[in-house]
């Protein structure tokens, strides 16, 4: 029996959709959404993941302030431009595209983002909220996901969810939206004693490790939701997750692909935040 596959595309048209629509009725009462993009230096991977949000910007009508900056670009240099689109009333979301080149200290530049503009939710502030349950922005990939549940049919209430994984941008913050939704929350990492056999016991899977294909079918509970969240290139080129999607399939009872999964949910998720900051301005 293979698994339904939880299409993040098709999601993610359907919820545009209705964004676009906000969009348009923010429009006619004189109020523009605008995004900064900032990117710094030309890391590959990095380049895909802009133009992606500000296609995503296109499509809705979000205005985009693209600041592609020069690798040697000093953290001062950084910091004056974050503060000039602090102050700037045009631009409602700033997004600074990790990883920074090594030169910055990213612990200096998300503080710098002004709270109410940081539609990434990684400002200490914000991150607080999440973790307080009064989060004014939701943490994109983590509200993303927890949107693809809704989208299995699987209620998180009650339910045994774990997260592999425990950095500050996916596994943490995943946690705590998922606690928040009554959730029974584990959480994994490099260190956990029998992976297997942690994963075996959820009836929400999450993987978010960064490892090829590491998660085979046998980790997984026969019937579960598994949600893949990473993003692996392999060295032929082929983009692949955390999870062996062949052997997932045949236990799951829902998964997400790579690609087409998490990936289009967390730039709509922010698009979403980027409408929530215009209209909170
Ligand atoms: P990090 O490298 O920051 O964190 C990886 C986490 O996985 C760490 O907590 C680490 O544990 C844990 N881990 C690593 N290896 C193992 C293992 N063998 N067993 C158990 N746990 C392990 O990665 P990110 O959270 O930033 O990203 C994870 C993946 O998700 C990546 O592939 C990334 O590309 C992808 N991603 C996708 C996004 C999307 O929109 N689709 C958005 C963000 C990320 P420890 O803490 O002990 O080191």
């Amino acid at each position: 029996m293979g698994a339904k596959i939880i299409s993040g595309n098709e999601l993610s048209k359907k919820i545009r959709q209705q964004l676009r629509v906000q969009v348009e009725e923010l429009n006619r009462k004189g109020i523009y959404p605008g995004l900064a993009v900032v990117l710094v230096g030309s890391d590959p991977a990095s380049q895909i993941y802009v133009n992606r949000k500000q296609k995503a910007c296109e499509e809705l009508g979000i205005l985009s302030y693209p600041y592609a900056l020069d690798e040697k670009t000093s953290e001062e240099e950084l910091l004056t431009l974050i503060s000039d689109l602090n102050k700037d009333p045009k631009v409602n979301g700033i997004l600074v595209q990790l990883p920074l080149p090594a030169h910055i200290n990213e612990d200096k530049i998300i503080p710098a983002i002004s709270p109410d503009k940081d539609v990434d939710a990684f400002h200490p502030e914000n991150t607080g909220r999440i973790m307080n349950g009064n989060p004014v922005f939701l943490p994109c990939t983590p509200a993303g996901i927890m949107e693809l549940i809704k989208e299995s049919g699987m209620q998180v209430e009650g339910k045994k969810c774990v997260v592999v994984g425990r950095s500050n941008i996916v596994g943490k913050p995943m946690a705590m939206l998922l606690m928040a939704a009554n959730g029974t929350v584990t959480i994994c990492h490099s260190r956990t004693r029998d992976l297997e056999e942690e994963c075996r016991k959820a009836d929400i899977l999450v993987a978010a490790i960064g490892r090829p294909e590491y998660i085979k079918g046998s980790f997984i509970k026969p019937g579960a939701v598994v949600i893949d969240v990473g993003m692996n290139r392999l060295e032929s080129g082929k983009l692949v997750g955390d999870v062996e999607f062949s052997t997932a399939c045949e236990i799951a009872s829902a998964i997400t692909p790579v690609p087409g999964g998490v990936g289009p949910m967390t730039i709509t998720m922010l698009m979403k935040n980027t409408i929530t900051a215009a209209i909170s301005k």
